[in-house]
């Protein structure tokens, strides 16, 4: 019998008249080095730092920071796109602090190690009576990583992960260890909910949380008009409503999420990985007709059926993302949302027929916090991805002006060309969180080369 993707394969060779093209092999690190080299997810960003520490105590990290000197860069998973850990000083990561410090029943706060894992975070809050308001699309990243870029999922009520923070705990330059929350250091507190990792190594955080919950989750193709008819209600009807279209098709798929009390059940599933280098396929054979590539993945996806999963809320949000790639998501008023999108697709099908990989549309609400994208805005997030082996400039070059056109403020942890001129327009309280930034770390030791464009002494111009 013929799955669905096999479906599409077939389609795609009948169209163009031969066998299946094979997806070159995934780039290997390099060798051993004394020094080890680092590197993102996706290789955009590498390094070689002198040395690479995992402390597995407070008292340890306290050693290192007050005992040493040089640039220390905090990562977690090295899931962003852009230069936030690169240093050839230290990459310090907090792995070996990782899991639940304490919990309480009544205000459904946990205290956590920054260094979690989202993924590894689920089971035991469930135990506690507890579930994350939201999470993103994949769990592989830690808490503090998400909190220093922002990291949202997707719900027009429900603001960022930064917003669940209700406290947090970090050591600054010199290895103190300092307390914050809206009372006690309210101005640190304000910076260090979103941090880019500037202002210390944030070792714990204490989350607001609320009562485990289950979700359904609905995915059904349709085309690309009656998605954008239909995606403003549904933003507002559903918990959490996101939608992608998949270029050169005419075709996308909304994604809801709701609290059921239905039993945990699944229908049959595409697998997301598969799809996208089906896509890549298409392009492969397809790129110089796209009538008929539209025709091809149109027709195919037009046969896809609808997929609902009910899952405990912590199992039912992420997926894997196995296919590497390069990313650039821009947070635009959502008002604006819908007509960015439809320039995006133009200028994708009309000028860039190398790229496959879907667009994603999410919806994130507004919040106070000096240094996110979604300050005093509710937000349309759009993304645009690239495969991880070809070069994301060209196209990323002629989307992102439409993001500015439209006041879109960049996801700290996806690829931008944005300087500090550029940000300072857009953050009104971006000299606060410099002053504070100041404040934490006289010396600059937090400041890699990126970082020392945006706050070092010659940022000011
Ligand atoms: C496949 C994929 C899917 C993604 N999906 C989403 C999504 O759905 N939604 C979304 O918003 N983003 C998404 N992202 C982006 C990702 O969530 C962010 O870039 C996030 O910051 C990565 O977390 P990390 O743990 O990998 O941190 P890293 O990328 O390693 O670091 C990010 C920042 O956190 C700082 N940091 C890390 N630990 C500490 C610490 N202990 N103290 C102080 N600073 C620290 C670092 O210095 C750096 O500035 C995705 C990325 C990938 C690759």
């Amino acid at each position: 019998m013929l799955n669905r993707r096999g479906m599409l394969a077939a389609l795609v060779a009948a169209a163009f008249g031969s066998k299946v093209a094979v997806l070159p092999a995934a780039e290997v690190a390099p060798g051993s080095q004394r020094r080890l080299p680092w590197r993102n997810w996706s290789g955009s960003q590498q390094c070689l730092p002198a040395a690479r520490v995992a402390p597995a105590s407070v008292a340890e990290l306290q050693e290192l920071l007050a005992g040493g000197s040089g640039v220390v860069r905090a990562v977690g998973a090295g899931h962003s796109f852009t230069p936030l850990v690169p240093t050839d000083g230290t990459i310090l990561s907090l792995a070996r602090l990782s899991g639940m410090v304490s919990h309480d029943p009544v205000t459904l706060q946990a205290t956590l190690w920054a260094g979690s894992r989202l993924g590894d975070i689920g089971a035991p809050l469930e135990q506690a009576g507890q579930a994350l308001v939201n999470m993103p699309d994949i769990d592989e990243q830690t808490i503090a990583g998400c909190l220093a870029t922002a990291t949202h999922g997707t719900g027009a009520n429900i603001g960022c992960m930064s917003t669940f923070i209700e406290g947090l705990q970090l050591m600054d330059a010199r290895g103190q260890l300092v307390d914050c929350d809206r009372s006690q250091n309210s101005d640190l507190f304000e910076a260090a909910r979103v941090s880019l990792g500037a202002l210390g190594i944030i070792t714990q955080v204490r989350l607001q949380n609320v009562a485990p919950y289950r979700l359904r989750r609905e995915t059904v193709w349709r085309e690309f008009d009656e998605i954008l008819a239909i995606a403003d209600s549904e933003a507002d009807r559903h918990r959490n409503f996101e939608f992608y279209y998949v270029p050169f098709s005419g075709m996308g798929f909304t994604d809801t999420h709701d609290i059921t009390t239905e039993p945990v059940s699944t229908t049959e599933k595409l697998d997301g990985n598969e799809g996208v280098r089906d896509l890549q396929l298409a392009r492969d054979w397809l790129e110089r007709t796209p009538r008929l590539r539209q025709l091809v993945l149109g027709s195919y996806m037009k046969t896809l059926g609808d997929e609902v999963t009910v899952e405990n809320s912590w199992k039912n949000y992420a997926s894997e993302r196995n296919v590497r790639f390069n990313e650039m998501e821009y947070h635009l008023p959502r008002e604006h949302g819908l007509a960015a999108l439809r320039e995006v697709r133009t200028a994708l099908e009309t000028q860039h027929p190398e790229v496959f990989f879907p667009i994603e549309v999410r919806f994130v609400k507004a919040d106070d916090i000096w240094l996110s994208p979604f300050y005093r805005r509710d937000c349309c997030s759009i993304a645009v991805h690239r495969f991880f082996e070809d070069d994301y400039r060209p196209y990323f070059s002629t989307i992102e002006p439409i993001f500015r056109k439209y006041h879109g403020r960049p996801h700290w942890g996806k690829l931008n060309t944005l300087q500090v001129a550029d940000f300072r327009k857009l953050y009104p309280r971006w000299d606060d969180f410099a002053a504070v930034r100041a404040q934490m770390d006289p010396g600059g030791r937090f400041l890699n080369p990126y970082l020392a464009g945006l706050f070092g002494p010659g940022a000011k111009q």
